[in-house]
């Protein structure tokens, strides 16, 4: 059977609760157990996929088509597995369950009330994983902070799993802050005795307490916090800001937050972590030989959460280069034909980013051209593949008016096309080309050299393509279309064989990118940006 950890969070959201459960997650693995990680989130959406970057950052998605909250995307960098559907539940999904159980006649007359049905819906699904037999431990994040009004049944599901397993199978671990008064010159630990207080009101008492703080704690502290909040004093683990989120795994291994668990999870027998490669991704992470600047083009640039795993694919694919890549953000809607070069001068590599809506894409259009014509190194992901072939409809075909039908509907040159099979979709959630769909690569293409072979899958999120009518005018006017879906035909891939580097993908490889298998194409986009740079 599998143990269970419970991961949650209070005093203030943004404390980092998934990095830790990654971290911890990541020790855990290391030292040869089988792991995986589940996230709650309390909103009432039934998935992320209906929100705006600006709510709720990057919309990560599975490899079986889930769109899920952004946090699956640190436990499969972090753990190099993948997630699906099932690790990730919302209140809207718990209740549409049960609505739809109700209308079905199957609660047999009984009022349907919050405890025990919807507390027991969401157990089921905290043991859904568990269940499979594929596991040892199952962490599980609940989104939110304690004394939310939303996380209220979820904290309800777990006390209840508290009382109802055996005690070494279950561990809460509570993430709180530890704030710094600059004035006193003091850490503050009221706010986390008043978080574990209202935790342990619900019925739930945390067994370690991770404390998010930029300055040491000291053995003072951290047994106060022990005393107050009523955990030894070796359950208060101290979580400083680390320069990278790949290090936390280290600090908690040093904090030993994986040895505290396994213990009160009664395993006393196990192996020690194998960080090696971990530790020597750091090292490259850490010192790197060079430095490459790569311009980030997008419509949601203030907001990093909102290009996550670009980001994260970035770090990965530079250690491997070792190469710093420092990221430029430029922000789409300020971009135009006069200031395009003053923009993207001193640039090694311009990336244009995924993204719906007309919003800021005159802007990117520009910024391809650039790229195109400069011999600038150019990566485009989805929207911005799709900005790419635009861009050479008009500027190179000379077909003026070509668009996209997202942004032009009644376009005469509709270059990038509603799939078929998007055409009848009248509901928004859940309804895009979504997930892994393979991808056959051309011989001796750039896409074939960067993978290395034909074959590949990647993960979806769109539902425009590339115009097929337009093909034989690509190519013949020097872009080729280097990946098809031998399905359907659909160009997953267009690229430039005569520009040093010049790609644009209608998947998202940044979303399968991870600190062991880095993405092939960042990894390449990379090399190039460097070999840019030595010139
Ligand atoms: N808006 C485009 C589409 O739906 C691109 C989507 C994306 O960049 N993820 O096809």
């Amino acid at each position: 059977m599998a143990k269970y950890i419970f991961v949650t969070g209070g005093v203030t959201s943004s404390l980092g609760k998934g990095i830790i459960a990654a971290s911890l997650a990541k020790l855990l693995q290391a030292r040869g157990f089988r792991v995986t990680i589940q996230k709650f989130d309390p909103y009432i959406n039934v998935d992320p996929g209906t929100l705006n970057p600006y709510e709720h950052g990057e919309c990560f998605v599975t490899e079986d088509g889930a769109e899920t909250d952004l946090d699956l995307g640190h436990y499969e960098r972090f753990l190099s597995i993948n997630t699906k559907q099932l690790n990730n539940v919302t209140t809207g999904r718990i209740y549409q369950t049960v609505i739809n159980k109700e209308r079905a006649g199957d609660f047999l007359g009984k009022t349907v009330q919050v405890v025990p049905h919807i507390t027991d819906e969401i157990k089921r699904r905290m043991f859904l994983i568990g269940d499979s037999g594929d596991y040892d431990i199952i962490l599980t994040e609940i989104g939110g902070t304690v004394g939310d009004i939303e996380s209220l049944p979820f904290i309800e599901a777990v006390r209840q799993i508290q009382w109802q397993l055996p005690e070494d199978d279950v561990v809460v671990v509570h993430l709180t802050l530890i704030p710094y008064l600059k004035a006193a010159k003091e850490l503050k630990t009221k706010p986390t005795q008043h978080s574990v207080k209202m935790l342990s009101e619900t019925g739930v008492h945390p067994d370690i307490i991770v404390c998010r703080t930029e300055e040491v704690l000291g053995n003072d502290i951290k047994n106060k916090i022990a005393l107050f909040c009523n955990v030894k004093p070796e359950a208060v683990i101290e979580a400083m800001d680390a320069s990278t989120i790949y290090e936390v795994p280290l600090l908690m291994l040093r904090e030993k937050l994986d040895v505290i668990c396994m213990k009160k999870l009664g395993i006393s027998v196990y192996p020690e972590p194998d960080l090696e490669y971990w530790k020597s991704f750091l090292d490259k992470l850490k010192y790197p030989k060079t430095k490459v600047t790569i311009g980030l083009i997008g419509k949601y640039v203030e907001l990093q959460d909102a290009y996550k795993s670009i980001l994260e694919s970035f770090i990965h694919a530079g250690a491997i280069n070792e190469a710093k890549v420092q990221v430029v953000n430029i922000h789409s809607e300020f971009i135009n034909e006069q200031n395009v070069e003053d923009k993207l001068k001193g640039l090694d590599g311009l990336l244009v980013a995924p993204g719906f809506g007309h919003r800021g894409i005159e802007g990117k259009i520009i910024a391809v051209k650039y790229a195109r014509e400069n011999n600038l190194p150019f990566f485009g992901i989805c929207l911005g593949m799709q900005m790419a072939v635009i861009e050479f409809a008009r500027n190179v075909l000379g077909i003026k008016d070509a668009h996209s039908v997202e942004m032009e509907p009644e376009t005469k040159n509709p270059v990038i096309s509603l799939m078929e099979e998007q055409k009848k979709i009248k509901m928004m959630g859940g309804t895009m080309r979504l997930g892994a769909y393979p991808c056959e690569l051309r011989e001796n293409s750039l896409a074939h050299q960067i993978y290395g072979e034909t074959e590949i899958t990647e993960r979806h999120r769109h539902r425009y393509e590339f115009n097929n009518d337009y093909l034989e005018q690509f190519e013949a006017a020097g872009m080729i279309g280097s990946g098809t879906n031998a399905n359907t035909g659909l160009v997953e891939i267009m690229e430039l064989p005569n520009h040093p580097f010049f790609i644009g993908v209608q998947f998202h490889p940044e979303l399968k990118s991870s600190v062991q298998k880095p993405a092939p194409l960042f990894v390449s986009f990379i090399a190039a940006a460097k070999k840019y740079n030595e010139k």
